[in-house]
């Protein structure tokens, strides 16, 4: 039986008062059957592992540099990131391939460099709307799943799935819980072919997840949990996306 595990993507959002606040608000909303987590920009780990520390929400980062160390003027190491007691990376996040033109063997390089410090790489994949109607969204989520899986080898099965339709993602438009389901049965077949532990691992759906289509799209039988964007910075939303997860 699968875990549900639901993660916050703050993205570039934020304050040190007001993460106190949010931070302060979930610990009094929880706890939670599923597991959760928040990912949360570089200056205020130092912060969110102190609020975080002996509770049970878990805490990670939202990128990683595909290095070890050396002259790699403003990126973040992996090795940095378990110093702060990161859980989990969210490697590949569509943001990033689009403003920073991450390819696909990039962001498997992070997912590998992250095991490596023993964090858990969430992996983002999803295609674009044009790709979507295209009929290309089987083409390019297997391609990009394909670079990680075939980059990390057996170990593909330690990391979390994420996929997230770039169309869905900060635009209030939802994959249909259907939509959602067929793309995560075809990573889990995918995944099927490269892991014999396939069936263990989580694949989370991401994209304009609210209180109001949580439950629904959890539901379905691929579908592991969350990665959340907007809906994460409220107390109250994320607290209830949580539940949803059961
Ligand atoms: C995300 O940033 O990963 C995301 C899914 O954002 P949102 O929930 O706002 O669509």
């Amino acid at each position: 039986m699968r875990r549900k595990l639901v993660v916050g993507n703050w993205k570039m959002n934020g304050s040190r008062l007001l993460n106190a606040e949010l931070l302060a608000g979930l610990d009094g909303a929880g706890p939670w059957v599923s597991d959760v987590a928040v990912c949360a920009p570089y200056p205020y780990l130092a912060d969110v592992a102190l609020s975080l520390q002996g509770k049970r929400i878990a805490w990670g980062a939202q990128d990683c540099s595909s290095r070890e160390a050396g002259a790699y003027t403003g990126d973040v190491s992996a090795a940095m990131l378990a110093e702060f007691g990161c859980k989990y990376v969210i490697v590949g996040h569509s943001e990033r391939r689009a403003y920073h033109a991450e390819s696909d063997q990039l962001v498997a390089d992070k997912a590998k460099i992250a095991l490596a410090h023993n964090l858990t790489p969430i992996v983002c994949v999803g295609e674009t709307l044009a790709e979507r109607e295209a009929n290309q969204t089987d083409v390019v989520v297997k391609r990009q799943m394909s670079a990680v899986i075939h980059t990390l080898g057996h170990c593909i099965s330690q990391v979390v799935v994420a996929y997230e339709p770039v169309w869905a993602i900060g635009t209030g438009k939802t994959a249909t819980p259907e939509q959602a389901q067929a793309v995560h049965a075809l990573l889990r077949t995918q995944l099927h072919a490269a892991t014999p532990k396939s069936a263990e691992m989580q694949l989370l759906y991401g994209g304009s997840v609210k209180p109001d289509n949580a439950a629904t799209l959890f539901s379905q039988p691929d579908i592991d949990g969350g990665l959340i964007g907007g809906a994460s910075l409220k107390v109250a939303d994320f607290a209830a996306i949580c539940r949803a997860a059961g």
